[in-house]
């Protein structure tokens, strides 16, 4: 599904990811772990197609095609869905307008009929009942005065709506308590682990991992994976932190 092969990124002229490969399979859940500054967010920023990411060298295919060539609007609706450390605010747009807008958009570009409202709202009421979120919050405006926990909660919301094939996770984990937590795991579990779909989950603790277990264990440090295993591979770093093998 996700194949990265050598690749190196620039951020602000500085080199961050220096020869990083993977590939994920569909069916498969990996988590990235390593240290802090590691390169971990610039990964998910250059698959997601952020501006400012310079890509220098190496490739990634999605489902076969170049992702790095399509615009990032292109990549998610050829069903990339990266969900961000720190969720944003949108002031003034609900979040039913903002994912009926970005979801009939995707469809769209994939030439399929967009959702009418009727549909729409069932799709979102399904998905937000699923996940212990009120349809009022629903109708805020995106992120605005929510709490760390309904942030996370609502960005589960978003992609059971938006439904991806690949979502890159970037530590849906941080300053969440134990039920948001388990929430978050329950999300990712019924929304993600299917035959046909993938999860890039990066997380900087093995907490998150005792509700989703992953396929895969990969170490980031410096910019490379310098070390993959299985579930049992974050339960080591858990123990002996990321000094041994990041040095
Ligand atoms: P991680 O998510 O693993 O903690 P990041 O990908 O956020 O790491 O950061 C990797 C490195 O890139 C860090 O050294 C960070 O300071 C640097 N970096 C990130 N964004 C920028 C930027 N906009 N300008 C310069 N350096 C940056
Ligand atoms: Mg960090
Ligand atoms: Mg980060």
């Amino acid at each position: 599904m996700l194949k990265i092969e050598n690749l190196h990124a620039d951020v602000d002229g500085k080199a961050i990811l220096k020869g990083l490969s993977l590939t994920i399979n569909p069916g498969e859940i990996h988590a990235i772990m390593g240290p802090n500054g590691a390169g971990k967010s610039t990964l998910s920023y250059v698959l997601a197609g952020r501006p400012g990411y310079e890509v220098t060298d190496g490739s990634v295919t999605f489902q076969g095609e170049d992702l790095l060539d399509k615009e990032p609007h292109e990549r998610a609706a050829a069903g990339v869905f990266l969900g961000f450390q720190y969720p944003v605010e949108i002031p003034g747009v609900s979040n039913v307008q903002f994912l009926r807008e970005a979801l009939n958009a995707q469809r769209r570009l994939r030439g399929e009929e967009p959702l009418s409202g009727g549909d729409f709202l069932k799709r979102a009421r399904a998905q937000a009942d699923a996940l212990g979120l009120s349809m009022d919050m629903l109708k805020r405006p995106v992120n605005v005065g929510f709490s760390g926990g309904e942030k996370k909660r609502n960005e589960m919301v978003q992609m059971g709506i938006i439904d991806p094939t690949l979502a890159i996770l970037d530590e849906t984990d941080s300053g969440l308590d134990i039920d948001a937590l388990r929430t978050v795991g329950h999300g990712i579990n019924t929304i993600m682990r299917k035959p046909d779909k993938a999860v890039l989950l990066i997380t900087h603790y093995q907490r998150l991992l005792d509700y989703v277990k992953p396929d895969f264990v990969h170490v980031l440090a410096a910019g490379r994976i310098v070390r993959t295993g299985g579930a049992d591979l974050a339960l080591e770093l858990e123990r002996e932190g990321y000094g041994a093998i990041a040095a």
